[in-house]
């Protein structure tokens, strides 16, 4: 599976995406589905202290990339990991068999944001990411081209459909 890449008897998948696409609902899903380990990255970052502190302006905590990489190495080198966060550039490459991007269009995404509260340059931002295709570009950028896939969250068909894919993905690595 991949040059030279070590082989795990369980692949791990990043789930990706602008915040309010579906990741961790995805996740989740995929997770009762398969018995794999979902791994919401934001969550482990504010339990574990993995962070510099308090971004006033994002109104998040500033990851700290060497501390979470540390945190999940052993986990990853044993495979069955769905990793679920709104970036994707600082993880290993190895770490990873398949990148899902989940993306949203505007129309629903705006709701779902404003939902959970976001306003003003919070909301913005995570628009204009959605909009640029930001995720997209960076799982491009970051892992090799057959291994990232683009998957429409629009809808809660569209969450049965991606986690069917990507259940029958998994299945697949594993017998192939
Ligand atoms: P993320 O983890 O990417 O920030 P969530 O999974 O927390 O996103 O989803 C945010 C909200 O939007 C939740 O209320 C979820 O039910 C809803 N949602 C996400 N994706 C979809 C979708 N494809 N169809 C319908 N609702 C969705
Ligand atoms: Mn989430």
């Amino acid at each position: 599976k991949g040059g030279g890449r070590k082989k795990r008897e369980k692949p791990n998948i990043l789930i990706t995406g602008t915040p309010g696409t579906g990741k961790t609902t995805t996740a989740l899903s995929l997770a009762s589905a398969t018995g794999f380990r979902h791994i919401n990255v934001s969550d482990l970052v504010k339990e574990k202290n993995l962070h510099d502190g308090w971004d006033e302006e994002l109104e998040c905590y500033v990851l700290n990339e060497d501390l979470v990489c540390d945190e999940l190495e052993d986990l990853m080198d044993g495979g069955g990991n769905i990793v679920d966060y709104h970036g994707c550039d600082f993880f290993p490459e190895r770490w990873f068999d398949l990148v899902a991007v989940l993306q949203s269009d505007n129309s629903f995404l705006h709701g779902r944001l404003t939902k959970r509260g976001y306003t003003g340059k919070k909301l913005s931002n995570n628009i204009e990411c959605e909009i640029f295709q930001v995720l997209l570009e960076e799982a491009n950028e970051s892992y090799p081209e057959d291994i990232v896939v683009a998957l429409r969250s629009d809808t809660v068909e569209d969450i049965d459909a991606n986690v069917a894919y990507l259940s029958r993905w998994l299945t697949t690595w594993m017998t192939d």
